[in-house]
Parts: C-alpha cells; structure tokens; sequence
C-alpha cells in the first residue's frame, strides 16, 4: 500500500484493524441473510442486535430509535423528502447532502465566528444542520438552538465519536451519523429517531420492500458494515478526552507554526477554539493555487483536501467559503488539513515543512 500522511481525516478514515477483524469474520464466517430463520441466520440477526444495543448506548438512545442507512446521505434525503415543502432553517455553510435536498431551505445568518445566529430561527421551526461543519470546523450551539423549540434534526457525520453527544440531555430530535468517518467502513451508517418523532414518521419509510429496519428501511442488511459501525463506535468514544487532547496538541502546533510564519496564510473560520473541532483547520494562502499546493503535497505523500472530498472534483470554489466572505480567488487558494488521534506531532512536522517548501515552489 501507498505510504503517506493522512490530513483528510474529514473526507474518510481508514478502518481500525478491529474494525477489520469484525468485517472479515462477517465475510468468512457469519454471512448468513440475518432474516433466515435457522441458526446460521440468526447468528446475523444476532451481531444486527448487539450493535444496534451498542449505538443506542453510545447516545443515550433506545435500541427501537436506531436504524441502519447506508450514510448520512441517505438518512438527510429521507427527512427532507418526507418533509416536501415545509421551510427548513438551515445554513449556507451545510454538506451538499443537506443543502441538495431540503426543497424549500430557510437560510439564517452566521455570526463572525461562523456559527449560526439561534435568534433567527423562529419558534417552532424545524432545523437541519451539521453539528460539526466539514469544512471550518465549526460547532453548532446545539442548546441555543434548541431553546428555540424547534425540532432539530442534527447531522452528526463529522462529530459523531469525537464529540460525545446524549440525544436524550440535548432533546435531539433525528440525528444522522456515517460509519466511514469514524474509522469504520464506508456505506454504512445510521439514523437515529426519536419514539416522538417515530410516531409522525412511521407512513414514510425510507426503502419499501421486505420489513427489515422495522419496515422502515427495507433491503437485505449490510451486517459486515453495521458490526464495523458498532465497533468503530466503541473504539473512538473511548479515551475521548485523551484522544481530543492530542489533536489539539496537532492543531494548536500547526496553527501556530502557519500563522506565526507564513505572511500569505489565513485562517478561515474562527479561531475561537471553543467553537471549532479541534481536527479543522483550514487555510488560505494568497497568491497561491488551493489545487497546486493539493498537487504538491500529492506529489510528498501527504493528503490534503481543498475543501469537501464530494465536490472537490467540481472546479467550482467551495459554497461553504463563498458563504463565509471569501472571494472566488480567496476560496480557490485555500487547503484544508483534517486531523485525528491517529495522526502524530511528527506528521505534523512533516506538513508543515513540505508547506513551506511547496510555497516557497510554487512562488510566482
Ligand atoms: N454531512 C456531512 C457534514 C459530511 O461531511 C458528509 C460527508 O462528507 C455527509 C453529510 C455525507 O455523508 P455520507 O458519506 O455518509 O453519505
């Protein structure tokens, strides 16, 4: 396998190896259809259960409120089209997954740190939005919003495992959540409903066909992907404190290092810490290429992102850094470097280094 340094963590992560070793007995031993009724399915059926206990746990839910997707994709584009034509209040800073597929998108404004302002958002309402933004980083005031008495559906799919989160304490009310970027595997995910919201819910299943998912989700279960999801779960809330201390250390060593010495750079996004996951930093360097720095580092082993790995193929600048004030050129010159637990300080290093010497490459 190809060697390199891995700042994408938001775009994907690479499985745990325990998350391997579950997949693999899966595929080897326990590939029965978990809706077979000798024992051969129902040791399928039986791992379903275990983690649908184990995710329920990891947010203060009930077993009964979990359902298995495909992603977070899908969870959003069954909320949305369930919902048709009612106003959603959301922001211009969302994955294209919700901004795609709300049909009728009420966007509030974002203070100057980025977060949205919970006073624009009338009583009632219903809100959709990420808790932890894919590409700055910033964190949603989930109380201020909730204070609101709006039904708050959360995209959880970059906060899920790095930010503890008690459905049940913070009232949310559907929650979606992606295997892949917990170091789980790709194509796999859930969605979370809460009983009250069950009951307005149960008339629009997401897949019609077999009952699997409680009729609500119909198909042939993704077991291998559902166990890898529990597994992942498990491993990544565990020492989260620790493990969130750590990526600081990485962040607080990069930012410092950019900021304090590459004139060109600029942070987009706040700098307000306390609103921003510490694995988020994501730079603009006037004068310069997002695309030929993305290439050089390419080309040093390292892999960088110039904004979501969904539209970085588009060629168009990032909607999130557009919506945040930046210029087409401002957008287009900006990197973002995604980090976790199992990148080092030393990688760090490295990072910056082959920065320094792709700006001082690339210089016009
Ligand atoms: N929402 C956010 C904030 C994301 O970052 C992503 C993926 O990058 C998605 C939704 C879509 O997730 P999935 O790939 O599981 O469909």
């Amino acid at each position: 396998m190809r060697k390199v340094i891995y700042f994408d963590q938001a775009a994907t992560t690479k499985p745990y190896p325990e998350v391997v070793e579950v997949v693999t007995d899966c595929l080897v031993e326990n590939w029965g259809n978990p809706s077979s009724s000798y024992e051969f399915g129902k040791d399928a059926r039986k791992l379903i259960e275990e983690s649908r206990i184990t995710l329920a746990n990891c947010i203060g839910a009930s077993p009964e409120e979990i359902f298995f997707t495909s992603g977070s994709t899908e969870g959003i584009n069954w909320f949305t089209r369930e919902l048709q034509n009612d106003p959603v209040y959301t922001t211009e800073i969302e994955h294209p997954a919700v901004i795609k597929s709300i049909a009728n998108p009420q966007y509030v404004s974002l203070d100057k740190n980025t977060v949205i302002k919970t006073t624009e958002i009338p009583k009632y309402s219903k809100v959709m939005a990420a808790h932890v933004n894919n590409e700055i980083g910033t964190i949603l005031p989930i109380k201020g919003i909730k204070d609101r008495n709006v039904l708050l559906f959360l995209d959880a799919t970059q906060s899920f495992g790095h930010i503890p989160i008690n459905v049940k304490t913070e009232e949310i009310d559907l929650m979606v959540v992606s295997g892949h970027k917990i170091h789980g595997i790709k194509s796999s995910g859930f969605l979370y409903a809460s009983k009250e919201y069950l009951e307005v819910i149960k008339n629009y299943p997401m897949q019609v066909g077999g009952g699997q998912e409680n009729s609500f989700r119909a198909g042939t279960e993704n077991v291998a992907g559902i166990v890898a999801l529990a597994k992942a779960a498990e491993i990544s809330l565990k020492d989260r404190k620790e493990k969130n201390r750590k990526i600081e250390k990485i962040r607080n060593y990069l930012y410092g290092e950019i900021t304090n010495k590459i004139p060109c750079a600029h942070l987009n996004g706040t700098a307000n810490w306390s609103k921003r996951w510490c694995g988020n930093l994501n730079f603009r360097f006037d004068g310069y290429k997002g695309e030929e720095l993305l290439a050089w580092f390419d080309v040093n082993h390292i892999a960088v992102s110039t904004g979501s790995a969904c539209s970085s193929h588009s060629g168009n600048p990032s909607h999130v850094l557009k919506a945040i004030g930046l210029t087409d050129d401002q957008a287009n010159s900006s990197i973002r470097f995604s980090f976790d637990e199992t990148n080092t300080l030393n990688e760090a290093k490295e990072v910056y280094r082959v920065l320094v010497e792709g700006l001082e490459a690339l210089r016009k």
